[in-house]
Formats: C-alpha cells, sequence, structure tokens
C-alpha cells in the first residue's frame, strides 16, 4: 500500500485546504446586488409597523433581494403623492381607499394588516354619542374628517362644519386636556394610553360602533411600479408577511428592537399596550396575515358615495394588485411558498365530469367544453402541466379526489358536504338556474306558485337539495337525466324541468326546439369553481390566482364555441302564428271560462292579461288601459305618456345564442323596465322584443328623463351570457287632440327615428 512521504502528505492537504476555500468563495461570490427600495410610513416608528421593521431586521426583505429603508413619518409630507409621483416605492395608508382632494386615488393595494380600524374619536367626559358632539370643537386631520370611517360617522349625524368647529390636528394631547378642544381624532393604539397614564378621563366614540368599518396599515404602491416591477413588489409583499408572523410571534425581541434601534418616542410599556391593540385590530382568527377584505373597500366606497363625500363618478376601478397584472395581460406572479410547491409537484392531476356537455366531457380520452377550453387556457401560465385522469363517472372523479389520485376538479360547485375534503376557488362559471315548460305554459313569477306541480330535476344535484331546503314542500320529481327530464315535460308528465340556463339552452336547442321554453328564472345560480384537494392548500390559492386573470371574453368564447348555433334557420313564423294561434284559444278559453262561471277568477284575470314569457301585461290589457288613460287625460286634463321600448339587434342575440337565451334575455329586460318605474305606470310586451309602458300623470319632461333613466340601465346591465345590450325608444304625450291610434303612431315613428339616428337613444 502506498503511503506518501509526511512531507508530501502536508502539502496535499494544503492543497486540499486551498481548494477548499477557493472553491468556497466561487460559491459565496458577492450575493447580486440588492434592489433599492424604500417604503414610507404614514406615521412614527412604533410596533404599528413591526412587520416591516421585522422583516428587514432578520433579513427577509435582504432574502428576497431587497435593500429597504424604512421612512418615519415626518410632519407635512404627503405619503400618497410620494408614491404616486414615484419618490418611493410603496407606502403605507389607514384606509384601503386612498382619497385626496375629493378623487380617488389610482394607487394599488398590496395587503392590508389592520383589519379593523383603531381610528377613532376620543371625547369628553359629558360627550357620550356622536349627536352630543354637535357645536362641539373637533380636533382631527384634514383628511379624516373629510374621507375616513370618522368623516362618514360625522356625516351620518349631521355634524358638519356649519354646526361644529372643526379644527386641524396638533397632535398634542395637551389640547385635549386643557380642554382646548372637546374631541380629538385618536388611534386606539396610541394615545389612550398616555391618557389613562396621565389619570384623564374620556370617553371614545368608534364608528364601528355605528356601521363604519375601515381598515388600517395598508400597504400600496403605483400602478407603475406594480407594472413594471410586479417581481418585486410580489417579493416585497410575501417578506412583509413573513416579518408580521415573526412579530406577532417574537413580541418582546419585536419591542426591544424598536425601541433600542429605531425609536424611543414610545415607553416599552406604551410599546407592549400596542401589542395587545394591535393583535386585535389584525382579527387573526378570521383574516390571514396581509390579506385584502375586498368586500371592505366596496362598502366604504359605497357609503362614501351615498353620504356625498365621494362624488358618484368617482369609482372603484382596478386597485388590487392581482387584477391589475390580469388587466394587463402579465403573468400571474406565484409567491416563494407557492413556485416551491410547484417544483416539488412536477404535475397537477385533473378529474372532470366525464358527460357534462356542453361544460365539459371527455372524448377519445380528450377533455373537451367550456370548462377543457377554460383550464387549457389557466394552464399556459402554469410552470407544470396539468394531466388529465380519465374515470368513468362524476362519482368516480369525487371519489378518486377525495383519496388524492387526482388534485383538481376543473369544475365543481361548493356543497358544505364537499367541503370536508375539498377547497374551492372563488367560482369561475355562473349561470341562472331556470325552469323549462312547454310554450303553453305560462310566465311564473314566484317559483311558490308551481311548487304543487310536478318539477323534474337529476338525480343528486346540488340544487335540488337547495330547492327543498327553501321550499320544504316543494314536489320534485327526480330524473335520470336531462333528456328524460325534458322528454316528460313534452310529453305532460311533469309541468316543468329545473337545470341551469346553459345545458337546457343546449339540450333544447338540438332536440326540442320550438316545443320548449323558459318560464322562469329562479333565485339560485349554479355558481361552478374549481375544487383543490384540501391537504395541498397551496392548490387553491395557485388556481384562485389564475382564474382571476380570466377575462370575460375567454368565458364569452367558450361558450360561443360549444353552446351557440350559429345563424339559426330564419325565424320560424309559422310556429309564431301557432302559438299565437294556441294563446288566443287559451285567453279565450279563460275568458269564456270567466264568462260562465260568473265568478271572479282573481287568478285566471291576471293569467289572460299576462304575457306568458316576461309576466308583464299582454296587448289585449294594455289595449284596455290605453282607453281608460286617454278618457282621463281628456276629462281631467291631466297629463301621460307612452314609451316604446325595442331591444337593439336583438336578432343578433337569437342567431347567435339561440332562442332560449334569447327569452331569457326578454325575461330580464323586462324585470329591468318593472323594477325601474313607478308602481303606477303599466308595463306590457307590445310584441316580440318591443315594451310598452303607460305613465299616468307625468309631465312631458319627466317622462323623458324615466326613458333615460331606462335605457341607462339596460346599457349598465350585464345579461346572462350575452353580456351587453341596448335598447331604444320613442316617447309620446297623451293630447285632447290626437287619438289613441295617432298617438300610437307618434311613439311608434319616435322609436323608428332613434333606430335611425344610430339606436341607443330615446326620441320624443
Ligand atoms: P333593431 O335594432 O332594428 O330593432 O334590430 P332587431 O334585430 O332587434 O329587430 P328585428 O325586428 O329585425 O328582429 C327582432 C327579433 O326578435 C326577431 C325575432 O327572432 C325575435 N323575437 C321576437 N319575439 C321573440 C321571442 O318571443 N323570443 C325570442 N327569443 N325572440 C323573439
Ligand atoms: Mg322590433
Ligand atoms: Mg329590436
Amino acid at each position: 500500500m502506498y503511503n506518501p512521504p509526511a512531507q508530501h502528505r502536508l502539502r496535499s492537504r494544503f492543497l486540499c485546504c486551498l481548494s477548499l476555500i477557493v472553491f468556497s468563495l466561487l460559491l459565496s461570490e458577492p450575493s447580486p446586488a440588492l434592489e433599492r427600495v424604500s417604503l414610507q410610513l404614514d406615521w412614527k416608528f412604533q410596533f404599528e409597523f413591526a412587520g416591516f421593521i421585522m422583516a428587514k431586521e432578520k433579513g427577509y426583505y435582504e432574502h428576497a433581494g431587497l435593500d429597504v429603508e424604512l421612512l418615519e413619518y415626518q410632519a407635512g409630507i404627503d405619503t400618497v403623492e410620494k408614491i404616486l409621483s414615484r419618490q418611493n416605492n410603496y407606502g403605507i395608508h389607514n384606509s384601503s381607499v386612498v382619497i385626496h382632494d375629493g378623487e380617488l386615488q389610482p394607487v394599488i393595494l398590496l395587503a392590508t394588516y389592520y383589519q379593523q380600524s383603531p381610528l377613532i374619536f376620543v371625547t369628553s367626559k359629558e360627550i357620550k354619542t356622536p349627536k352630543d358632539m354637535i357645536g362641539k370643537t373637533i380636533m382631527g386631520t384634514t383628511d379624516e374628517l373629510k374621507y375616513s370611517s370618522l368623516a362618514l360617522m360625522l356625516d351620518h349625524f349631521f355634524i358638519t362644519r356649519s354646526n361644529t368647529n372643526f379644527v386641524e390636528h396638533s397632535f398634542n394631547i395637551d389640547d385635549f386636556i386643557n380642554k382646548k378642544v372637546d374631541v380629538m381624532s385618536a388611534f386606539r393604539t396610541n394615545q389612550l394610553f398616555e391618557l389613562d397614564q396621565l389619570g384623564i378621563e374620556y370617553n371614545i366614540i368608534d364608528p364601528a360602533d355605528f356601521g363604519f368599518f375601515m381598515s388600517a396599515v395598508n400597504l400600496f404602491t403605483s400602478q407603475e411600479e406594480a407594472l413594471q416591477h410586479p417581481e418585486r413588489t410580489r417579493k416585497f409583499i410575501d417578506a412583509s408577511n413573513k416579518g408580521w408572523a415573526y412579530a406577532l410571534e417574537n413580541p418582546r425581541e419585536t419591542i426591544a428592537t424598536i425601541y433600542n434601534k429605531y425609536s424611543q418616542r414610545k415607553s416599552v410599556p406604551a410599546l407592549m399596550h400596542e401589542v395587545a391593540i394591535t393583535k386585535k385590530m389584525m382579527l387573526l382568527d378570521f383574516f390571514k396575515i396581509g390579506e385584502i377584505n375586498t368586500d371592505l373597500s366596496v362598502r366604504a366606497i359605497k357609503q362614501l358615495h351615498h353620504s356625498g363625500l365621494l362624488p358618484l363618478n368617482q369609482k372603484l376601478g382596478t386597485f388590487l394588485f392581482d387584477d391589475l397584472l390580469a388587466n394587463n395581460s402579465q403573468n400571474v406572479i406565484f409567491n416563494e411558498k407557492q413556485q416551491l410547491f410547484l417544483h416539488h409537484k412536477k404535475t397537477i392531476k385533473m378529474c372532470t365530469d366525464p358527460s357534462w356537455m356542453p361544460f365539459e366531457s371527455i372524448q377519445q380520452g380528450k377533455h373537451i367544453g367550456i370548462a377543457a377550453d377554460l383550464i387549457r387556457t389557466l394552464s399556459s401560465q402554469l410552470p407544470i402541466p396539468i394531466t388529465l385522469v380519465n374515470t368513468p363517472s362524476w362519482q368516480s372523479s369525487l371519489e378518486k379526489v377525495k383519496n388524492g389520485h387526482c388534485d383538481i376538479l376543473s369544475l365543481a360547485s361548493a356543497t358544505p358536504d364537499r367541503s370536508a375534503y375539498l377547497d374551492f376557488t372563488k367560482p369561475y362559471l355562473s349561470f341562472p338556474v331556470v325552469i323549462a315548460t312547454t310554450y303553453d305554459k305560462f310566465f311564473i313569477s314566484e317559483i311558490e306558485d308551481v311548487k304543487n306541480e310536478k318539477l323534474g330535476v337529476v338525480r343528486g344535484y346540488a340544487i335540488a337539495e337547495t330547492l327543498k331546503r327553501n321550499i320544504p314542500d316543494i314536489n320534485l320529481i327526480e330524473v335520470e337525466s336531462i333528456d328524460d327530464g325534458l322528454k316528460r315535460v313534452e310529453s305532460g308528465e311533469l309541468y316543468g324541468y329545473i337545470d341551469n340556463i346553459v345545458t337546457i339552452a343546449a339540450a333544447v336547442q338540438r332536440d326540442f326546439s320550438g316545443m320548449l321554453k323558459i318560464s322562469a328564472r329562479l333565485d339560485e345560480d349554479v355558481k361552478l369553481s374549481i375544487a383543490t384537494r384540501k391537504d395541498e392548500p397551496e392548490l387553491q390559492e395557485i388556481f384562485q390566482k389564475l382564474i382571476t386573470t380570466l377575462q370575460p371574453e375567454d368565458i364569452q368564447s367558450a361558450y360561443n364555441k360549444w353552446v351557440s348555433v350559429k345563424q339559426e334557420v330564419s325565424f320560424d313564423y309559422a310556429l309564431m302564428w301557432k302559438v299565437l294561434a294556441g294563446l288566443f284559444i287559451i285567453s279565450f278559453g279563460f275568458i269564456y271560462h270567466n264568462y260562465q262561471l260568473r265568478s271572479l277568477n282573481q287568478k285566471l284575470k291576471t293569467l289572460s292579461n299576462t304575457d306568458k314569457l316576461t309576466g308583464l301585461y299582454n296587448r289585449v290589457k294594455i289595449d284596455e288601459v290605453l282607453v281608460r288613460q286617454k278618457a282621463e287625460v281628456d276629462r281631467y286634463e291631466t297629463e301621460a305618456a307612452i314609451i316604446l321600448l325595442d331591444i337593439d339587434l336583438f336578432k343578433h342575440v337569437n342567431d347567435t345564442f339561440g332562442h332560449v337565451v334569447g327569452d331569457m334575455v326578454l325575461v330580464e329586460f323586462a324585470n329591468i323596465i318593472k323594477s325601474n318605474v313607478r308602481a303606477t305606470d303599466y308595463v306590457g310586451r307590445w310584441g316580440g322584443e318591443e315594451f310598452i309602458i303607460i305613465c299616468p300623470n307625468i309631465t312631458q319632461r319627466a317622462a323623458q328623463l324615466l326613458t333615460n333613466k331606462l335605457l341607462e340601465k339596460v346599457r349598465h346591465y350585464s345579461f346572462h351570457i350575452v353580456g351587453s345590450l341596448t335598447a331604444s325608444a320613442g316617447v309620446a304625450s297623451f293630447s285632447a287632440s290626437r287619438s289613441i291610434k295617432e298617438t300610437l303612431c307618434d311613439v311608434d315613428e319616435a322609436l323608428y327615428q332613434a333606430k335611425e339616428a344610430g339606436r341607443d337613444k330615446a326620441v320624443w
């Protein structure tokens, strides 16, 4: 055996060491330069910013490649302006909606740390309720008194500059102690501790007690920063969240760090008091650290609009980071944890319903249908593939995801049962539930009205469960499949069949065209999500993010591809006449019946006056109303008007989506009109897609305003499946000099002119 001489051994050890050093030097080559970014705080260093301080101190920012400068608030600076002008990258604001000089600022919300705002009024002893503040001196910052939850509460109790003295905040509690002011705005986390220490008596008036909630310590940035640096913004959020988790778990160390390194403005006991309040404000039982509560922002905006503190034309646009990226077709940015998860996961196994067209099915081993197209769109943003697991039935797909052979279900509605083993994204497809009947049935305005009739529903559908819960004595008949259900409706064995509009529209177009129609839209919607296995919560987060990138156009084009019948054969006049004849016979039958029985069968009367599809008055009834109205105008010299509305390019709706969806639009259109006119107005269906409104006791000007309002409502309404539509209108007033017929001609002519003038208009 070779035994090297000692000297040689020494040299080889030396070489070995040297190469190790060189190697490790190579490895630990200076880390790539950190990106410098700044965070502008909206107050002084204290526990309120503990998460950011600890993210820096514990190296979380550095680990994410960031060199973060934390900027303490300085008197007179404008934090929002600093972010919007890009002097600083990120900022903190005490509300999730940022308003400045009466204008909603285009900031992007990145995270919310205090789910409840600690902003309150501290009042002198004798002021116990908001009303007691009237006539007193209130100290607060300009913004607080204008746009915060405090402002909402003041407005609610009619406390204004005209009846109360508002003064700018001095941030000197002596002003309160020495009774220079009666009320001051304060943070629960700050001034109360000092007042308690000094033994000063006070009351608290908290806007949250009166329904005015806002959040605080909101992390935000400018759209430019978010769009130009999405990766670093994502990293900044993640590292900040980590910092918060650390600070909350290690409050003593955090307090020591703040006190020794950042600021001694607050004593250690004051900081400890702040920790306790902070934990309360973060509502950690309900919210994840940093979680954004969109509903709260929407609600705050509504309240601000309602109170007039924010003009109505100032709408909440895109204000969430993920939405902004999605709207700008930027790729989804997964956070570190999610990336790691995907890296280990390698592939995502997906189960589907193998026979649920047009939503989805498996044909020749391929996933097809609306959901399949949308999942394909989503998967283009995933760094790993989604692979289809073939199953013979929906039941078996559920089994497979339960025992971990599948990771996700492409399309499923959330039910309490399923929630035990599945997480759900927000719904990405949502469709109304409707009842299909034969053509001779009347419009059903309340499902209660037909609960004793036999209504079919497919065995095991979630809809059945909901309906039974809401209407225990509903007469539901289980059917095997949609075809089974619709056949039984056609044969008269069932009164109606309940399912979502998409499935029904597709089946009716395929096999029952001209025989069945939609007679009601129920309150329920079928809401479909991606379901993910519960033991891998990252999956839910990942798919939730992906879903925010889906655009309405994606859904529309998937729908068009799998459901619509392009260029339907021209309108079936023969059928129309048959239906009209049927209608006439039935109406006649009712009237005759009435006459014969000489009893006041109110229900039957209503039916004979009602349009079958929309539940509005039919032409017979409208003719009657016209005569009555005309007599009234002539006799009492009152004013009355007729409005004729016609849906624009409605033929296109039928051609693209089929008659069943067209019918549904007519029902929705009728509801828009109904819910926007006075109870004394008469609304009827004048013909196909033409609607008439007779307004008694209305000036011409008011009728014009009403018409414009209706067109506006239609314009902004999103019709199910079809999306947006417009309508045109003609308006005419009754006058003693013109007969009913002439007035109808006037209104018709006006409508014609509105169409000629390019539609979506009213002419009078
Ligand atoms: P314009 O803007 O000029 O009014 O165009 P339009 O396409 O709305 O008008 P047009 O008169 O050419 O077509 C009206 C269509 O309305 C034709 C017919 O297919 C449809 N329609 C009429 N009654 C019904 C109905 O009860 N259900 C459905 N689905 N469609 C109907
Ligand atoms: Mg028309
Ligand atoms: Mg039309």
